[in-house]
């Protein structure tokens, strides 16, 4: 049992520019009433917050002023008395009220131990625990939203109806094999069996191809700007990451260190692919060779091809729609501000119904457009999925696609004539291992692997 409180700092959400010292433990209204120069902590209602000022027990001089909120288990996130003390001093004063509460004797919590308590309290589910992870590194609104579904159990709904109707058949097969001289149970059993691994086997399948897409808003939708040299893919990349809010984030350990910019257009979060390499050479193909750039374009969710308005149609040109004919493109036909030169018709007629957006980028024309194009390829294409479960954690993905496999490995030896008996193990598997996305059949050591991933303070 958990039982001594633990401290941490606790940033909101995208780092805000308040910051928290988080207590959880049935110490933590003590802890902080003795720090705090104000009301009395111990006697305030729960889910209430108070204004005063933290003092230093040793020295008895003001730390720093603070708003502090005290809520009383159970309805806590972690089902323990929490108090979070708010800062807005900045970075250092927080550091010195976490100073102060762990020399009042609390304990520094270790990364992920909140949500660990929650997940232990009963508070959470395991999904919903990865999910507050999740949202922790969420880079964008529509990856936010995602996560926060996650976390109001929507998968934890699926997977416990899933179990339920692979229990209700156990249930059914156990039965069956306890009576085995009613022959009409057999029959039922067989039919059953058969009748609802199907079900759940179609459903896992359907959550499955919702993990793409829940890497997508989580990961950014790669996107790969190409065109002949000139066209204006430096201006188009500039144009997006001018509108819309840039996330530039280093990746390390990469020969060179690639820089990935984020753009959120829309609420479709875009992971700009390689753009250093487009800056710095101008011209993708030429720079890695044809070869290597469809390599580029195969590991890209979507193309944005630019063309040349006051410019013939090359076979470039051709050859380039040719590399993109089966992925998600947008064309962009770009200087509508000079003279024409394309021909408008026998571009669409290569773009085959996929959008064709013009713009004059040089005086801020047709962005709009195109970012509606971006917003409705995503949003309301094959890839919409408004009301969806999204799968986005790589751990569930992978359980889903072991349990895909054991259904399936149910489903070939009921073909084969093997015995139910038999069969239910398959099932049984399949059972313990959705079991393990909600957490009701994991051990210990694979709770405390997940957990340390947390970020402190969560
Ligand atoms: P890239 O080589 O494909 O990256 O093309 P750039 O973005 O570097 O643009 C090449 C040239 O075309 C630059 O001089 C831009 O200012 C110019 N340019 C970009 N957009 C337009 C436009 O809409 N109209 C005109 N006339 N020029 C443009
Ligand atoms: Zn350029």
């Amino acid at each position: 049992m958990e039982t001594d409180t633990i401290a941490a700092i606790s940033t909101p959400m995208g780092e805000g520019a308040i910051a928290i010292v988080r207590l959880s433990g049935p110490q933590a209204v003590s802890t902080a009433a003795g720090l705090f120069q104000g009301k009395d902590l111990n006697n305030v209602d729960s889910h209430t917050m108070h204004y005063g000022k933290i003092i230093d027990p040793e020295t008895g001089e003001m730390a720093e002023e603070v708003m502090v909120s005290v809520m009383r288990a159970p309805k806590t996130f972690t089902r323990e008395d929490i108090v979070e003390i708010n800062c807005h001093g900045g970075l250092v004063s927080v550091n010195r009220v976490l100073e102060i509460a762990l020399a009042a004797g609390s304990r520094l919590a270790e990364p992920g131990e909140f949500t660990k308590r929650a997940f232990m309290n009963g508070r959470i589910d395991l999904s919903q625990a990865e999910a507050v992870m999740d949202l922790i590194r969420a880079k964008t609104d529509r990856a936010m939203d995602v996560a926060l579904k996650q976390m109001d159990g929507r998968l934890s709904n699926l997977i416990h109806n899933l179990r339920q109707k692979l229990l209700e058949t156990l249930a059914h097969v156990e039965v069956n094999i306890d009576y085995p001289e009613y022959d009409d149970v057999e029959e039922m059993s067989h039919d059953m069996m058969e009748q609802k691994t199907k079900e759940v086997h179609e459903e896992v399948e359907r959550i499955l191809e919702t993990a793409k897409q829940g890497k997508i808003l989580r990961e950014g939708l790669g996107t790969a700007i190409i065109g002949r040299p000139n066209v204006g893919k430096s201006s188009l990349m500039n144009a997006l990451v001018h509108e819309n809010k840039a996330i530039v984030t280093e990746i390390p350990g990469t020969t060179r260190d690639v820089i990935e910019e984020y753009v959120n257009v829309r609420g479709v979060p875009l992971r700009l692919i390689d753009t250093a390499g487009i800056r710095e050479t101008e011209d993708i193909v030429e720079r890695i060779g044809v070869e290597r750039s469809r390599q580029v374009l195969k590991e890209a969710d979507l193309i944005l091809l630019v063309l040349n308005y006051g410019d013939e149609l090359t076979e470039e040109d051709e050859k380039l729609f040719e590399a993109i004919s089966d992925m998600n493109v947008i064309v962009i036909v770009n200087k509508t501000d000079l003279e024409k030169k394309l021909d408008l018709e026998r571009v669409k007629e290569l773009a085959n119904d996929q959008p064709v957006i013009t713009t004059a980028l040089i005086r801020e024309e047709g962005i709009d457009q195109l970012e509606q194009a971006i917003g409705e390829t995503f949003f309301e294409g094959d890839l919409d999925a408004g009301d969806m479960t999204y799968v986005s954690n790589v751990r569930h993905v992978q359980l889903l696609k072991q349990a895909k496999q054991a259904l399936e490995d149910a489903q070939n030896g009921m073909e084969m004539g093997v015995p139910l008996d038999v069969v239910q193990i398959d099932v049984t598997r399949t059972w313990e291992i959705l079991g393990e996305i909600v957490g009701e059949s994991v051990h210990d050591s694979l709770i405390d692997q997940l957990f340390s991933q947390f970020c402190l303070g969560k």
